[in-house]
């Protein structure tokens, strides 16, 4: 088995500059990414879309053309479609499990890499209310998807509900394609843009600020804007028929057939927290995110990342992460000397702190209220096994008082998914009911396969002495 210097997971804006990086200075590198084409969430099918009028997208996403240009040209090893499912230290080198591949060129076994470099992004934040699990109720990086790979829009009444960017982003990109969209309820409480405003003076001189006023400009000139919504249910007889939401107690009923539903989103820590990787969680963020230094580095050595999956901020921000992760892995194998590292990061780290500039005004305007991250009642938090608020509450009541223990006792985040969905909002459930902070919890302990995977891909994954200990030991 041939061994790389470098594989990055995944081929966003983060995981392209940095195998575009790794391969300058001579590093071999593979990229794995679970699209069938490069780009990432927000550069998703940007060199396979259908979409033909450029506007529709906006600008931004245009630019992931100039990434994918030189990654091509980069000699860099690219497996389109190809799930990461299991990652270990091994000898001499990491151990990937690897499944997918396009039609007609399957690709499935172990690959082995001398460094990782995690570039796995975000997913967005699911934030249980009732009825979130109705037909008819999407995420809006799915229907965002959609309209990106497939140019595909919605049809029918449309209703827009949470907050930040990414809501804003959506609405304006459906709004522009044409979707007459019927309301967006919009989740920030009241009072919380005064809080914001102390980050204001950094927000005032992001790229953020006109960015940001164009787009919610341009969608309240289209459709009506609804405020400091506190509550939302979706309801209907088996798909979603209407949305009913509350501001300052008072309910209103809108019909609807279709919810696009937007929280922001998570770093996708699973592959690093099951490499062993050390996990802390972001405050402002209301997340958990790796330990990392300014390079990328983890706490397990030879394991980085960049872009979202080490803390959300943003595209720029990841491309410059995932340069300066590369110069680092090229300064650990002995390629670069650490001068030349640091005189090729400088651009990275200038672009870094400018991407920055503005953030935490908008974790601060953009964090879920306690209403909404903390939720109670009958609602389903893990849609995998179908544990509700309630039974999660009931579990910390009755003594499962780590996010170990509550997987245990609930099999919340044992489904197909992991956990990925419900891992923030088991966190929150489990810190209010101990009437802790989050920041205080032990980091959930997260185990491959981190996808649905064959016996047979299992059967090949290399047998360890460690491994086999602990299935003696019964753990
Ligand atoms: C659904 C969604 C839509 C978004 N849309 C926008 C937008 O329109 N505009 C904007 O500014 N920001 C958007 N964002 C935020 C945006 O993702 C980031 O700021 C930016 O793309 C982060 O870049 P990245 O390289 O860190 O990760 P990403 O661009 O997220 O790329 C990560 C890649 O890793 C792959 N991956 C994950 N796990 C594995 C695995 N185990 N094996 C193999 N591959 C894996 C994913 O499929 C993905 O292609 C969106 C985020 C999400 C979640």
């Amino acid at each position: 088995m041939k061994t790389c210097d470098v594989a990055v997971i995944g081929a966003g804006p983060a995981g392209l500059v940095a195998a575009t990086t790794a391969t300058s200075l001579g590093l071999s590198a593979t990229v794995f990414d679970e699209s069938a084409s490069p780009g990432g969430q927000i550069y998703r099918a940007v060199t396979t879309t259908p979409v033909r009028r450029p506007e529709l997208l906006g600008v931004d996403y245009w630019h992931g053309a100039n990434l994918v240009r030189p990654f091509r040209a980069s000699g860099a090893e690219y497996l389109p479609a190809t799930t990461v499912w299991a990652a270990a230290r091994g000898a001499e080198a990491f151990d990937l499990g690897v499944s997918g591949g396009r039609p007609g060129t399957r690709i499935g076994g172990t690959f082995a890499a001398r460094t990782l470099l995690v570039a796995t992004g975000a997913i967005e934040r699911p934030l249980p209310f009732p009825g979130w699990t109705l037909p008819g109720v999407m995420t809006a990086g799915a229907v965002q998807g959609l309209l990106k790979s497939s140019a595909l829009v919605p049809a029918g009444r449309v209703v827009l509900a949470g907050s930040g960017p990414l809501l804003w982003q959506v609405a304006w990109q459906l709004a522009s394609a044409g979707v007459a969209i019927d309301r967006v309820l919009e989740t920030i409480p009241r009072g919380r843009l005064a809080e914001a405003m102390r980050h204001a003076p950094g927000f005032m001189f992001s790229t953020y600020l006109a960015r940001g006023l164009e787009l919610i400009r341009a969608v309240r000139r289209r459709t009506d804007v609804v405020e400091h919504v506190a509550e939302l249910q979706a309801r209907g007889d088996g798909r979603v028929e209407s949305v009913r939401f509350a501001v300052d107690g008072e309910w209103t009923e809108v019909p609807a057939d279709l919810v696009v539903i937007s929280h922001g989103v998570v770093p996708n820590v699973h592959l690093p927290a099951a490499l062993g990787c050390g996990l802390e969680w972001n405050p402002d963020q209301s997340a958990f995110q790796p330990v990392a230094d300014a390079w990328g580095g983890t706490t397990e050595e030879g394991v980085y990342v960049a872009g979202d999956v080490a803390g959300i901020a943003g595209a720029q921000a990841a491309e410059a992460r995932g340069r300066l992760a590369a110069l680092a892995i090229a300064n650990a194998l002995g390629r670069i000397d650490a001068a030349r590292r640091d005189a090729l990061a400088a651009p990275a780290q200038r672009a870094l702190a400018t991407a920055l500039r503005g953030r935490r005004f908008l974790d601060a305007l953009y964090r879920p209220s306690p209403e909404f991250l903390r939720p109670r009642g009958a609602v389903p938090v893990c849609r995998c096994e179908e544990v509700t608020a309630d039974a999660a509450r009931e579990a910390v009541r009755d003594g499962a008082v780590t996010l170990h223990a509550l997987k245990s006792a609930t099999r919340c985040g044992m489904g197909p998914c992991q956990g990925r969905s419900c891992l923030a909002t088991a966190a929150e459930l489990l810190a209010d009911e101990l009437g802790a902070d989050c920041a205080a919890l032990a980091p959930p302990s997260i185990r491959f396969p981190l996808r649905p995977v064959t016996l047979a891909e299992v059967a090949a994954w290399p047998s360890r002495a460690d491994a086999e200990a602990c299935v003696v030991r019964g753990e």
